[in-house]
C-alpha cells in the first residue's frame, strides 16, 4: 500500500468579501477548485504573476486560513477534524517562512531567544537548548554574536537566515516558504535559496515554495505548479515545464524571464495586458483574453486539466494543437 501523501489539498475554494461602490460588497475568488498534493521528500513550487493566489493557496496548506469547500489532508487526515493535540503537532510539522520575516520577529527580543522559543516549547533542557541554537544557527550561516542582538540589527538577507532558524528550530517535516527571497538582493537570493536546499537535504524537508521567479523554481523544485487567476492551469516537473510546456501561459510566464531566452517571442508578445481582476474571472478559459491563441471555443468552455505525461497535466482546449 502506498502512502497517503504529506499534504493533500482537494478541491480548495477560497473567497474574500471585498468592500464595493456605496457599501455593497462583492465576493473575490482567490482560490477555484485547486487540488494538490505535496509527496514526502518533495519540494514543490508555485508560480504566477502577483494576484494568482499563491499565498492564499501557502497559508491554506499551512492551516493558517480555513478554505470555503474542499479540505485539506496531513497525511491522510483533514486538518479540520484534528483533535487539539494533533493540531499543535500540525503546527510545529508545518512552518511558514514569510517574505519578510521581519513581521514574524518580536522587535524587542533577542534573536537567539527568538529562535530558541520552538525549543523552550519543545521542552528541551537549557544545555539542550544552547547546543541545538548552535547547531542551527551555524547552518543557516549565522554567526554565534548574534544571538545578543536585535531584529533591527540586520540586513534583508540575515533576517531570511533567522527566520528559516526559527522555523527550523520547531524540528518541522514541512517548510511552506511564501517568496523567501522576493525583497533580498540578487547575490544575497542565491545564498538563501542554497541554505533552503542544504536544510532540505539535513533536516530531510518537505518544501512547498511561492515564488514569481520562474528560475528560482526551476533551480530548486521537483515540480511546479502554475496559477493563474485562482486555478492550476499546468502542473508537471520542473524540467519539463521549461522543455515542454503545455499551457500559453506557462509559455508567456517562460518567455518573461529576464536573460533566458528558450523562446524565441518576448513577454511583451505573449502576455500583454494586465491580470483582470480577481472579481471578475472571465468565462470559458480565464485566461482566454490574453491569450494569443484562443478561438471562440476557448470563451465559453472551461478547460479540463488533461495529463499529457506521466504526472504532467494542463487546462488548455489547444495544448495538443500548440505543442503537439
Ligand atoms: P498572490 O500571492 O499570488 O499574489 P494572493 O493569494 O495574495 O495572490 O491573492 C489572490 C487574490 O485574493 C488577489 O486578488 C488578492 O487581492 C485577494 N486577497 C488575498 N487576501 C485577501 C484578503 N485578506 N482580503 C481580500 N482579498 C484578498
Ligand atoms: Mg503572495
Amino acid at each position: 500500500m502506498s502512502l497517503p501523501p504529506l499534504l493533500n489539498g482537494t478541491e480548495l475554494y477560497k473567497t474574500f468579501r471585498v468592500s464595493g461602490q456605496r457599501r455593497s460588497s462583492k465576493l473575490l475568488t482567490a482560490l477555484d477548485n485547486v487540488s494538490l498534493q505535496l509527496a514526502a521528500g518533495e519540494t514543490l513550487g508555485i508560480a504566477g504573476e502577483s494576484g494568482c493566489g499563491k499565498s492564499t493557496l501557502a497559508k491554506v496548506m499551512a492551516g493558517l486560513l480555513t478554505s470555503d469547500r474542499g479540505n485539506v489532508f496531513y497525511k491522510g487526515t483533514q486538518l479540520s477534524l484534528l483533535g487539539q493535540d494533533d493540531k499543535t503537532v500540525f503546527r510545529r510539522k508545518t512552518q511558514m517562512i514569510f517574505q519578510d520575516p521581519f513581521s514574524s520577529l518580536n522587535p524587542r527580543m533577542r534573536i537567539g531567544d527568538s529562535i530558541s522559543e520552538p525549543l523552550k516549547i519543545a521542552g528541551l533542557s537549557l544545555p539542550r537548548q544552547r547546543t541545538e541554537l548552535e547547531r542551527i544557527m551555524a547552518a543557516v550561516g549565522l554567526h554565534g554574536d548574534a544571538v545578543n542582538r536585535f531584529p533591527d540589527e540586520f540586513s534583508g538577507g540575515q533576517r531570511q537566515r533567522i527566520g528559516i532558524a526559527r522555523a527550523l528550530a520547531a524540528s518541522p517535516e514541512i517548510l511552506i516558504a511564501d517568496e523567501p527571497v522576493s525583497s533580498l538582493d540578487i547575490s544575497i537570493q542565491a545564498q538563501i535559496i542554497n541554505i533552503l536546499l542544504q536544510m532540505k537535504l539535513e533536516f530531510s524537508l518537505s518544501m512547498m515554495i511561492v515564488s514569481h521567479n520562474m528560475l528560482v523554481l526551476r533551480h530548486i523544485c521537483d515540480r511546479i505548479i502554475i496559477m493563474y487567476l485562482g486555478a492550476i492551469v499546468e502542473c508537471g516537473p520542473a524540467a519539463t515545464l521549461f522543455d515542454r510546456c503545455r499551457h500559453p501561459y506557462t509559455e508567456a510566464l517562460i518567455a518573461a524571464i529576464p536573460g533566458f531566452h528558450a523562446l524565441s517571442a518576448t513577454k511583451s508578445e505573449l502576455l500583454h495586458d494586465d491580470l483582470p481582476s480577481a472579481l471578475s474571472i472571465p468565462p470559458g478559459c480565464r485566461f482566454h483574453p490574453r491569450c494569443r491563441h484562443a478561438v471562440d471555443r476557448c470563451s465559453s468552455e472551461v478547460p479540463r486539466m488533461k495529463e499529457y505525461a506521466n504526472g504532467h497535466t494542463a487546462a488548455c482546449h489547444l495544448s495538443k494543437q500548440l505543442y503537439g
